[in-house]
């Protein structure tokens, strides 16, 4: 079979390939263009508007940072909101813990659930298997501003960038109304980026400057995304009481018994130390 090469500019003169076995999927909806392919090395992946979102091969290290990092700080967690995440792939680290109660996910685009329930039943298999799990399809700037305060315990932001859809999650008034809904224990984490090329360090310097405002404690960790511009990706960890170090509980977590394939209490501590070239960044916004 022809092999149709997925590329993806990750910045005008640096460019990301995979040569495609199979190009499943194609549509545009009222939000964004969306494909799924498959591939020999990267199993099946799917791209948002031509930007790589997820594949099958290293999803596990998106979903085990953005999900078990808050977890290990303040593991009494009960009420999770997710915005967008419409693959499932967080949804699916967060049932793992069984004494989390309710699960609600915000996704503007039900086609991305549905199709991910195709094609990616790695991630999107339990969506609609574990009764804790409740779906809204809606903007996710729309939904926090109706919420009532003190709602959860945890919000995790699982955006698209701050273009197109995204480009809402990623503004003052967003994180002002996730302030609200948190309770006073609460702990925002949010897709946060990276520091290396220059169009998503702008973008990460904007939601830190923001960020900053609204939450008492605000830093960033690192982890490694081979499909993601340059590799080295951020998420941001935001909260009103608890910071990621000093608060954090590696034997309570070690206690759940969860078996992981990327996070575990050592690289919790790493993933806090940041490069020079980071640090000063954060210190000069
Ligand atoms: N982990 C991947 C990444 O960061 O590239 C993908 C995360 S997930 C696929 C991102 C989801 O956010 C998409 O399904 C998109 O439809 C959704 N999304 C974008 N803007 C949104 C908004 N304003 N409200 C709710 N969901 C949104």
């Amino acid at each position: 079979m022809a092999l149709k090469r997925y590329t993806e500019a990750w910045v005008d003169d640096v460019f990301f390939s995979i040569d495609a076995t199979e190009h499943l999927h194609h549509e545009t909806t009222p939000f964004q263009t969306i494909d799924f392919y498959a591939s020999k090395t990267f199993g099946r992946f799917f791209t948002l508007d031509g930007l790589m979102m997820v594949t099958e091969r290293d999803e596990f290290i998106y979903h085990d940072m953005i999900s078990h990092v808050p977890l290990a700080v303040n593991p009494a967690i009960k009420k999770v909101l997710i915005i967008g995440g419409g693959d499932g792939g967080t949804a699916r680290e967060i049932a793992r813990y069984k004494h989390i109660e309710t699960i609600d996910m915000v996704e503007i685009d039900e086609r991305v659930v549905r199709l991910c329930q195709q094609y990616l039943p790695i991630t999107a298999g339990m969506l609609d298997k574990d009764p804790r799990i409740t779906l809204y399809f809606e903007d996710g700037l729309a939904y926090v501003k109706q919420v009532a305060p003190a709602s959860y315990d945890l919000i995790l932001v699982d955006s698209t960038d701050p273009i197109g859809p995204g480009e809402g999650l990623f503004t003052q008034a967003f994180y002002t109304h996730c302030f609200k809904a948190l309770t006073d224990e609460g702990i925002l984490i949010n897709q946060h980026e990276s520091p290396f090329f220059d169009v998503y360090r702008e973008a990460m310097l904007k939601a830190h400057k923001k960020l900053k405002t609204v939450f008492p404690i605000h830093t960033v960790y690192q982890f490694h995304q081979p499909i993601y511009p340059s590799g080295h990706w951020l998420f941001g960890f935001a909260s009103k009481k608890y910071h990621p170090l000093q608060d954090h509980q590696p034997k309570t977590w070690e206690a759940f018994g969860l078996k992981t394939r990327y996070y575990n209490s050592d690289l919790h501590r790493g993933a806090f130390a940041l490069p020079s070239y980071v640090k000063d960044l954060l210190d000069h916004e």
